[in-house]
């Protein structure tokens, strides 16, 4: 069973909405098992429309359309395939019902194009839309399906949830299931990653590993066919471990929707660690971070943005012999600012970030010099040297996304 996802609309071929509803659906589908080998994104024309339908038709079993089921004259999709496919329009009566209570309830005029939400293609299953007014179709026609949803993505998603789900999980009942699992990396470049996978990712058919590279970080995804949940689920168990024996040390994480401060928070709140931070370079960004997500106001107490050498040493009270002797930037300075923020916080742990965040080169030192602080309640304080690049934020970044590396190990 392999689907297509065709998205509508002019907006997306002027680049000025991304095309995320493809992205959901096909993650989506993958999850059910449903291969997707083409994405198409067509304008909001109706002959140009039609060819996409015809050319999708030829190579998949489903076609999932997003958008263009409104009430505007752009919005032209059920009209199309309709007659594409020699099928009437019709009223639906619960749509039409819901659309004028709509109007009613919010004293707004409803105009004739209101009307035309309501509208579907007749002896369609009327998919419900919870959360919007245009009414989603699923159509079956010379065995073929089409699902058609509307754009905006917080009525397309409860509306695939809700009513699509079912529908294709019934479709794809006796066939294979397909699951995935994400495992994520931080301090390994992908290409080093895909070189030390090389043997397996080429050899392996079920499940099949691939990697990703994101922002400072990398992915990989383990994807196993079987006849069940459990099946796959063993097979990428096996996997993993495959895997965590070459590169297990910059795993921190399971799970897309991981990220290195969700470790260091659930770290925190388990072990009911008292975390605080004296930041230079990255003038708060860590602690902002780690505000983000919720859950640590108990673990996250406070800390400091001591940017100048002044504050640095007045304030968090670094000696003034270090800073003359072996300047802001040294791993010196960093000992002394974790030991003294985590002292004068009465914290547990302690991070102090100095550094020249670029992009100019200050005094002949170079951009990108980074020097991290850890002090640990019982253990020495260790402080680690890093060169980064020339881009003033993206140093920021890294050594804030170092530092949660740092604290989860
Ligand atoms: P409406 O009733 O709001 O007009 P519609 O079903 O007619 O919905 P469109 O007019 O095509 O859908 O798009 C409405 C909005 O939905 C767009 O402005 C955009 O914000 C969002 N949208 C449309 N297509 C996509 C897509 N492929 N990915 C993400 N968002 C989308
Ligand atoms: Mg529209």
């Amino acid at each position: 069973m392999n689907a297509e996802i065709i998205a509508v609309g002019t907006e997306l071929l002027l680049g000025q909405i991304v095309n995320s509803n493809a992205s959901y659906l096909s993650k989506e589908l993958a999850l059910l098992g449903i291969d997707v080998f083409n994405h198409t994104v067509v304008g909001d024309n109706d002959k140009r429309m039609r060819e996409a339908v015809k050319i999708a038709e030829e190579r998949a079993d489903i076609l999932i359309f997003s958008g263009g089921l409104g009430p505007t004259q752009d919005d032209m999709t059920k009209q199309v395939l309709a007659d594409h496919l020699g099928l009437p329009l019709a009223v639906d009566k619960a749509t039409e019902q819901k659309v004028v209570q709509y109007h009613a309830d919010m004293e707004r005029e409803m105009s004739e194009n209101n009307r035309l939400q309501a509208v579907v293609i007749e002896g369609a299953t009327v998919l419900k839309n919870e959360t919007g007014l245009a009414a989603g179709m699923y159509v079956e026609h010379e065995g073929k399906k089409y699902i058609l949803l509307p754009g905006p993505p917080n009525e397309l998603q409860p509306m695939f949830d809700n009513e699509v789900r079912p529908i294709l999980a019934k479709l794809t009942e006796d066939s294979d299931q397909l699951v995935s699992r994400v495992l994520r990396l931080f301090g390994i470049g992908e290409s080093q990653l895909a070189a030390q996978l090389e043997t397996i990712i080429d050899t392996q058919t079920n499940p099949t590993i691939a990697t990703y590279a994101e922002e400072n970080e990398v992915s990989i995804r383990i994807t196993a066919k079987g006849q069940d949940q459990d099946q796959c689920n063993q097979l990428i168990d096996q996997m993993e471990k495959q895997v965590r024996d070459i590169v297990g040390d910059y795993i921190y994480g399971v799970g897309s929707e991981t990220s290195l401060a969700q470790v260091v928070r659930d770290l925190l709140v388990n072990k009911d660690y008292r975390l605080t931070a004296a930041e230079s370079l990255t003038g708060g960004l860590f602690q902002s971070s780690l505000v983000n997500i919720p859950g640590l106001s108990l673990n996250f107490i406070g800390g400091l943005v001591s940017y100048s050498e002044g504050i640095k040493e007045s304030v968090l009270g670094v000696s003034e012999e270090t800073i003359e002797q072996y300047g802001v930037v040294s791993s010196e300075c960093a000992e002394e600012m974790a030991d003294k923020v985590k002292e004068m916080f009465d914290a547990d742990i302690g991070i102090s970030f100095t550094g020249y965040a670029g992009p100019k080169e200050v005094d002949g030192d170079k951009a990108g010099i980074v020097w991290i602080g850890l002090a640990v309640t019982g253990r020495e304080t260790q402080t680690y040297y890093y060169h980064f690049g020339k881009d003033r934020n993206g140093n920021r970044k890294r050594s804030v996304l170092t530092g949660f590396d740092l604290v989860r190990r």
